[in-house]
């Protein structure tokens, strides 16, 4: 029998979880949480729970991997098999493949890949528990992980779903509306909106695509705030450093 609701979204506006379509999941993050890590973020949103962890820049080997101008950035997004209701198989799936090839994608604009030529980033995003929603969190992860290694990054990288429901676009899709929703459209953005990550489930037409990204826009928008706020609190404000040191 399917568990699937009769209605996402009741007549005061308001989905299964309570938001409104365009409100975004509590978002809570810490930096800095592995020692062993060079930079690392725990990351909840909403009912996800995320690690992400970088390692470098070191020395690349075998060395016929290494890019002679540039760092190589590798992205390894991957599902604990307690992160899901029936046990995840451990190991690399085409899922997983496909996730940390798109995400590690996503921080090739920021990422000043110059400066390290022949060496390598490593990033992990481990899902310790998922309810969907999970790459776009990683990603959020990810980001702050990379600013806590201080890897030099020209932006942050935030990330958020957007899909449709019921007929009306919704923002971060929960895991009812992500199983039988009509559509999911995970978007990662720089802090300048420049996309560098899309995918896409399902249909939108070209109206709904259009105010679905603006919707998306918005909510990467509070995200990149709660990662300028967790950098602040971490590293403390340049502006009032500055300030003081006139
Ligand atoms: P995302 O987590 O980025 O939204 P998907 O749309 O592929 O990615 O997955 C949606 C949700 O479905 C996941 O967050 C997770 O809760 C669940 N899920 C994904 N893969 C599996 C799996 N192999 N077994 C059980 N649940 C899964």
């Amino acid at each position: 029998m399917s568990d699937k609701p009769e209605r996402f979204i009741d007549d005061e506006g308001l989905r299964l979880d309570g938001r409104r379509v365009d409100e975004i999941r509590p978002m809570k993050v810490e930096m800095g949480v592995l020692s062993r890590a060079d930079g690392s973020c725990y990351l909840e949103w909403g009912n996800n729970k995320v690690l992400a962890a970088v390692y470098g820049p070191r020395e690349l080997h075998p060395r016929r991997m290494q890019k002679p101008n540039e760092v190589l950035v590798r992205y390894k997004y991957n599902m604990a098999s307690f992160s899901v209701e029936d046990r995840i198989r451990p190991g690399p799936s085409r899922r997983s493949t496909e996730i940390s090839k798109v995400s590690g994608e996503a921080f090739e604009p920021v990422v000043m890949t110059q400066y390290y030529p022949g060496a390598v980033i490593d990033v992990f995003a481990e899902v310790l528990q998922a309810d969907a929603g999970t790459r776009t969190a990683a990603i959020n992860a990810a980001t702050l992980a990379l600013a806590d290694a201080g890897i030099p990054m020209k932006g942050l990288v935030s990330a958020c779903a957007v899909g449709k429901v019921d007929g009306q676009l919704v923002l971060d899709l929960n895991k009812p509306e992500d199983n039988y929703g009509q559509a999911d459209l995970p978007v990662a953005m720089t802090q300048d909106g420049e996309i560098t990550l899309l995918q896409m489930d399902g249909h939108l037409t070209p109206e709904e695509l259009e105010e679905g990204l603006e919707m998306v826009k918005k909510g990467c928008q509070q995200i990149i705030e709660i990662q300028r706020e967790a950098l602040i609190s971490r590293y403390g404000n340049e502006d009032e450093e500055g300030e003081e040191a006139e």
